[in-house]
């Protein structure tokens, strides 16, 4: 695997010389420093609410990547937290709603290119549940939210490529009987 940000680093965090080299799919190391940097693999968690209709809860993007495209809910994970303290972080900062309880689905690995430079991503899918969703509005990065049947959905509507194998195996599971 080639280093995506290969054409963006060139100096050196430490040293400030221009002898920065790719060392690998995730690394540079420095020529006159020894100094060597990582960008690795974020975690991230995907929520998968359904509502008692068993319509999944689906939203739109509001920033780039893949502005006023359809995502599933969730974020990156901060230092220290579990996927599950993310997930109910991002869900309440999102949706103004209250995950009850968590059961991990799948993980996909995905790329995110966000003002020129390329993360890695590790998505962990947890199904979610939510016993209340009076309160439900379109938050922080989200523009709006819609519930859709799994057997409704276009995956070319998302913009990015984890949901789109999540929603896949969502399908699978749930679905077995259409397929
Ligand atoms: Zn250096």
């Amino acid at each position: 695997m080639e280093n995506p940000n290969a054409h963006l680093f060139k100096y050196c965090p430490q040293c400030g010389v221009k002898n920065l080299f790719v060392s690998d799919e995730k690394s540079f190391l420095c020529g006159s420093c020894d100094f060597k940097f990582y960008l690795n693999t974020a975690a991230a968690g995907i929520a998968l609410i359904f509502n008692k209709n068993d319509k999944l809860l689906v939203t739109k993007r509001k920033h780039d990547p893949a502005k006023g495209m359809l995502d599933l809910p969730g974020g990156f994970a901060d230092p220290g937290e579990t996927i599950e303290e993310c997930l109910i972080r991002e869900i309440k900062e999102e949706l103004n709603i209250e995950i009850g309880s968590l059961n991990y689905f799948c993980s996909v690995p995905n790329t995110y290119l966000y003002k020129n430079i390329t993360y890695s991503i590790t998505d962990f899918a947890f199904l979610c549940s939510v016993n209340n969703f009076d309160t439900i509005q379109a938050c922080d990065d989200i523009s709006d939210f819609y519930f859709m049947k799994l057997n409704e959905l276009d995956k070319n509507a998302f913009g990015l490529e984890s949901p789109k194998i999540v929603i896949d195996r969502l399908r699978m599971q749930f679905l077995k009987k259409a397929f």
